[in-house]
């Protein structure tokens, strides 16, 4: 018999059914939707709970309250976009303190360490994680941040989340992660010893391509007072209505995220066995260099991918005109499946020659796959392959 006294809900569970019925005003099953920027004393002073749209909504803390759940944290602040959800962290930042970077980090978040750094507020230094010796040296610097994103963008480079962050608290550092390429339903970065998770909820949390929103979630109550109030002073929070719509997303994240990575895999196994095709980037394959470490400390795969083709930029040409059912776009983790050119897209910024060094050819083209059928997906790229082979 098992003993239900320290039963908890499963964490599909807490994302389909968080707050439900929770309304006592009418009974109402969804939860409602709050817009209001103000709300009434209930006499001379006595606020109640709210009194200021800025520091606090009862829909934005509804997904904030779920998402600490789904992350095993003690709280989360919801902020307007994932690159404000990273910079209530390095805005917190004192001008000799160090952030440690992945080399290979998302485009948007560089780009935002390094302005930081430009004016002064911090310093950074972008590494190799996955480079034990430069990481150790990197360390002796005393950071006073570690920011890791695994699996990381496009080349999917996985990196041990459990051991990075125990040296990094043996040096005396926070550790950050940005979970947004996998979601809670797939890692738990609190669980292997972040200190923070970092969410473009924008991405799988709201899965549905309609809303730009992001958030922080802390692992120590005490952190999360303190981001509370520092995103009250600075006003990062997200709107009420991109909360509500994010909500309604959390709702199927986990079936999503089942149906999505069975997608990928299988479209993973058919392109790394067509012959347009030079490699595969995917840890869900046993020949990608991350698959063991991502075995164990991931609960599925994921459903990101990237691939190089034979026969350069124009091969590339070829292929972006005849794929069907993938939408030639940025962005990632809705429903719908979408294929992006790095080199000329998403990471075009960064120059050729860091491309080079990360690895980004000119002809990776990164997938994020969606919920269409597995069938329609392969007949896709199949009829994008022929047209590039040809
Ligand atoms: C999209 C993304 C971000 C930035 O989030 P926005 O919501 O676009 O501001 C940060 N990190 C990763 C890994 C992302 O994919």
């Amino acid at each position: 018999m098992t003993d239900h006294r320290d039963f908890s809900p499963h964490p599909q569970t807490t994302a389909a059914a968080y707050g439900v019925a929770s309304d006592r005003a009418f009974g109402a099953v969804a939860p409602p939707l709050y817009l209001s920027s103000t709300y009434e004393f209930a006499g001379y002073e006595e606020p109640r709970l709210y009194d200021y749209g800025r520091a606090g909504n009862p829909t934005r803390d509804l997904l904030g309250h779920a998402l600490a759940k789904l992350e095993l944290g003690a709280g989360s602040i919801i902020t307007s976009s994932g690159m404000s959800a990273l910079d209530l962290l390095v805005s917190r930042q004192r001008p000799d303190d160090l952030i440690l970077a992945p080399h290979d980090c998302y485009g948007g978040t560089m780009r935002l360490l390094k302005a930081r750094a430009e004016l002064g507020h911090c310093s950074v230094r972008f590494v190799d994680q996955s480079d034990v010796s430069a990481f150790a040296d990197a360390l002796e610097e005393v950071p006073s941040l570690v920011l890791i994103e695994t699996p990381s963008n496009p080349l999917m480079r996985v990196v041990d989340i459990a051991v990075l962050a125990a040296k990094a608290h043996d040096a005396g550092a926070a550790v950050a992660v940005d979970n947004t390429f996998l979601s809670p339903a797939i890692q738990r970065p609190i669980e292997l010893g972040a200190d923070y998770v970092l969410h473009s909820t924008t991405k799988y949390l709201n899965g549905h391509s309609d809303v730009i929103g992001g958030a922080v979630v802390a692992a120590d109550p005490a952190q999360v007072d303190q981001l509370r109030q520092w995103a009250n002073i600075v006003g990062s929070a997200g709107a009420p209505f991109d909360s509500w719509l994010t909500m309604r997303g959390l709702r199927t994240l986990f079936p999503r995220m089942a149906q999505q990575q069975n997608n990928a895999m299988a479209i993973a196994n058919y392109l790394q066995n067509h012959p347009a095709v030079v490699k595969v980037h995917y840890p869900g394959l046993p020949t990608h260099p991350g698959h063991a470490v991502a075995a164990r400390q991931q609960h599925g795969f994921g459903a990101m991918l990237s691939f190089e083709l034979f026969g350069g930029v124009s091969a590339v040409r070829q292929f972006i005109k005849a794929v069907r059912f993938f939408t030639l776009a940025e962005s990632l983790g809705g429903i719908e499946s979408l294929v992006a050119h790095p080199a000329t897209m998403t990471h075009a910024d960064m120059g050729e020659e860091a491309r080079a060094t990360a690895g980004i050819s000119d002809s990776l083209l990164r997938l994020s796959i969606g919920l269409e059928a597995e069938r329609d997906l392969l007949v896709g790229l199949e009829t994008g392959l022929a047209a590039c082979a040809g």
